[in-house]
């Protein structure tokens, strides 16, 4: 059962230290540098997570964005290859009619196609992700400037079993809770598009409510991952560290574990202010 779902400018403001994306995470777009270094951020991001040799993603799979200013996303074009992005693989759009969209109960798969070419701030630019509705609603979140999905081969293996939600909810080393935070969003399988992207924002918003915090990462069900981040870096780590956790995860798994650490394990790693040195070193 979800927890009640509140509107983001009504949820009060978390009391405890939120290590993850708000050590190092600049306040406002005008923080990150010009429009010009905001891309090539996206396109380094891109490139690293589209690397071969990470198996995070394949030909056209994945998908990046990065917040360019208050109205507007800049987000890879549709069957756009994320290991040799170029700036014309990248598609600027609004914001503000993408979110409408998903509080838009009557958008049909037409009027979605429709909306993706609207949105445009170039008419010329090819046309968005698919899934540039998640991100727009990612990207509004306190200490999110950029979003990463990708696919990782070692992170699909238990998001294709059974153990899926465990491997979301449950924690086996230190460092997992130093990067990806001391748990993930889980979302079951979804259909993609506006249905993922409205599911994605109503997990989000149980997990904001229960854990008082931002996630770092999101785990979709027989799919892939969503890393958030306010740099490349903190992107990048959350990523390699969660596809470094699945594979302990499928080894540990396969000696009649995994055996996961305690909450009060896992809540003291999130706690400790030497970690939370390290978070800032690591996610800058
Ligand atoms: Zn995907």
């Amino acid at each position: 059962m979800l927890l009640p779902i509140p509107t983001l400018n009504n949820h009060p403001q978390p009391t405890k230290i939120r290590p993850h994306l708000m050590a190092s995470s600049p306040t406002s777009p005008s923080d990150q540098g010009s429009r010009s270094q905001r891309m090539a951020g996206l396109l380094d991001l891109s490139r690293q997570l589209g690397d071969p040799a990470k198996s995070f993603c394949i030909l056209g799979e994945g998908n990046t964005s990065i917040e360019v200013d208050e109205k507007c996303m800049a987000v890879k074009a549709s069957g756009s290859v994320l290991a040799s992005l170029t700036e014309a693989d990248v598609t600027v759009c609004q914001r503000a009619p993408l979110l409408a969209a998903l509080e838009d109960r009557s958008l049909s798969d037409g009027d979605m196609k429709a909306l993706l070419e609207t949105v445009k701030v170039d008419p010329e630019a090819r046309r968005p992700s698919i899934e540039t509705l998640f991100h727009a609603w990612l990207l509004s979140l306190p200490g999110v400037h950029l979003v990463g999905h990708t696919h990782p081969l070692a992170v699909n293996q238990v998001l294709c079993s059974p153990r899926a939600r465990d491997f979301a909810e449950r924690r086996l080393f230190p460092d997992e809770i130093v990067l990806c935070g001391t748990a993930s969003v889980f979302v079951p399988y979804t259909d993609p598009g506006l249905p993922l992207a409205r599911e994605v924002r109503d997990r989000v918003k149980s997990f904001i409510l229960q854990h008082d915090t931002t996630p770092r990462l999101i785990l979709l069900q027989n799919h892939g991952i969503i890393a958030l981040g306010s740099t490349v870096s903190s992107v990048m780590a959350c990523t390699l560290m969660a596809d470094k956790a699945a594979a302990i995860f499928a080894g540990a798994a396969a000696m009649g574990g995994p055996n996961f650490l305690t909450a009060s394990h896992a809540e003291r790693i999130a706690t400790r202010p030497d970690e939370h040195v390290r978070q800032r070193r690591l996610n800058a």
